[in-house]
């Protein structure tokens, strides 16, 4: 869960370069276009058998000169501060300089493992070089070459030296569950209300922070972790939230749950921060249901749940079989609802269909409605079969798969969803051929 290894360093010493070979793929977590990262890369890396998460806080510094504003300053040790251990990387070609200098005054301050990697160090000249490094005053400089790939495994065995085993065994079979939400939308409230004490101290103050926690749950004969986030970044500016959803815990909290439970404060409704969360827990196939809290603080009348509701579905879009749940924690209105309601999600995002009853079921839809013939050509779906995957996922065989477009792929989800009830729960469709 909290593996997490930071790189730090001026711009083009090869921080980029670094990420890309440790994380194989080019896989950034959150794409660009979501709006949720922006400077940020995070991405998945393993060695010797360890997990661990990688951020390339690659694009910080964009300037020249004036590099070392404030809120750079600010945004690389919120960076660090989320790290197990941090990476700090020079360059042998360019040699020690200024900048280094303010990084390592940085990372100095944040009291983590640090080690000095001095890269570009692609030949025995180069590496001799690296002895100038030793001058930042940490105990030990690693020379590697980011572009060949060497001195790289030296330097990751180290690193995993601090990072913790997976645990992640000790709990298959349990369902987790991960609330989520921006800062004051009663998070750390909903938790308390379930366990029935104050667990952890509830303040409407800006500025308390603490690690996300898992609790394990034994609440009428229902067993699950809760993952809970409450205390993340928080903050009084607007503009920060974005950042919160985005910091890598609440992300690593969402990829280790099963169910997300979206939780939006009513008086400040449905915003497009919720919705860019919503999209990630949709792409990584997690169950899904949105807790519009603090109900009791909306003047109502007998059309406001309806029109609230109706707003955010539109919102949702495609992803609309979203469950929307109305609570006050405050006054204890169906919160326990919200957690059968997770607890229904989880178990119909595990649930396996029988082939037979699929086909008896969509078969007839699909020759009430067949796929539109294209090119001349008739499309037959012969049968369909659900993969035996970890979430749903359906099969359809078919003489032309290619030729299924998305808007009938749209009609056959749809008629999966309400033949079977897949409420909260992502599902995916394949055509194959036979
Ligand atoms: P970042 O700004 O720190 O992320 O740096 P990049 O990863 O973008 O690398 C900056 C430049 O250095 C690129 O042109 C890389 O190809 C180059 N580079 C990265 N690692 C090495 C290396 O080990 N040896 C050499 N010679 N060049 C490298
Ligand atoms: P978190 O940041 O998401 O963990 O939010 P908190 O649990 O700290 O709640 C923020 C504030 O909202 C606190 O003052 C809570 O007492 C208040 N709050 C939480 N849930 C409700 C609710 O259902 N109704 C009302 N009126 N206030 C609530």
């Amino acid at each position: 869960m909290s593996n997490i290894v930071a790189i730090v360093g001026r711009p083009n010493v090869g921080k980029s370069t670094f990420f890309n070979r440790l994380v194989e793929k080019k896989q950034a977590i959150m794409d660009n276009e979501s709006g949720v990262t922006r400077d940020r890369q995070y991405g998945e890396a393993q060695w010797n058998g360890k997990k661990f998460t990688v951020i390339d806080t690659g694009g910080y510094v964009t300037g020249s000169e004036d590099i070392f504003e404030s809120e750079i300053r600010k945004q690389v040790k919120e960076a660090l501060g989320e790290a197990s251990v941090i990476l700090f990387m020079v360059d042998c070609h360019t040699g020690l300089t200024d900048l280094d200098k303010d990084f390592a005054n940085i990372v100095r301050e944040v009291k983590k493992p640090v080690y000095v990697v001095a890269n570009k160090a692609d030949n025995p000249e180069k590496s001799f070089m690296a002895g100038e490094f030793y001058a930042l005053g940490f105990d030990e400089v690693f020379t590697i070459s980011s572009a060949s790939g060497s001195g790289t495994g030296e330097i990751l065995d180290e690193i995993v030296n601090h990072l913790e085993d997976d645990h992640e065994d000790q709990f298959t079979g349990i369902p987790k569950i991960s609330i989520l939400g921006r800062p004051n939308a009663g998070k750390s409230s909903f938790l308390n209300a379930l366990l029935g004490k104050e667990r952890t101290i509830v303040t409407d103050l800006a500025g308390t922070t603490r690690d996300s926690i898992h609790t394990r749950y034994k609440l009428y004969g229902k067993d699950f972790i809760l993952t809970d986030t409450a205390g993340l970044r928080k903050k009084t500016k607007q503009k920060d939230d974005i950042e919160f959803y985005s910091t890598i815990r609440a992300i690593q909290a969402l990829q280790d749950s099963d169910v997300c439970i979206i939780m939006i404060d009513a008086t400040r409704g449905f915003e497009s921060q919720d919705m860019q969360i919503i999209s990630l827990a949709h792409k990584y196939k997690k169950g899904i249901m949105i807790m519009v809290n603090k109900w009791d603080l909306i003047e109502k009348d007998g059309k406001t749940h309806d029109k609230f509701k109706k707003e955010i579905v539109e919102k949702l879009g495609p992803l609309s079989y979203v469950p929307i749940i109305f609570t006050s924690v405050l006054q204890k209105q169906r919160i326990f609802q919200a957690i059968e309601t997770a607890m229904k999600i989880y178990e119909q995002r595990s649930e396996k269909l029988s082939t037979s009853e699929l086909n008896d079921v969509m078969l007839k839809e699909i020759e009430r409605y067949p796929p539109p013939a294209l090119k001349g050509k008739y499309i037959k779906i012969k049968y369909v079969t659900q993969l035996p995957t970890y979430t749903p996922c359906f099969a359809f065989f078919c003489n032309l798969p290619q030729y299924i477009k998305p808007p009938y792929e749209r009609y056959l989800e749809n008629k999966l969803r309400e033949h079977f009830d897949f409420s909260g729960v992502p599902i995916k469709l394949v055509f194959r051929k036979k």
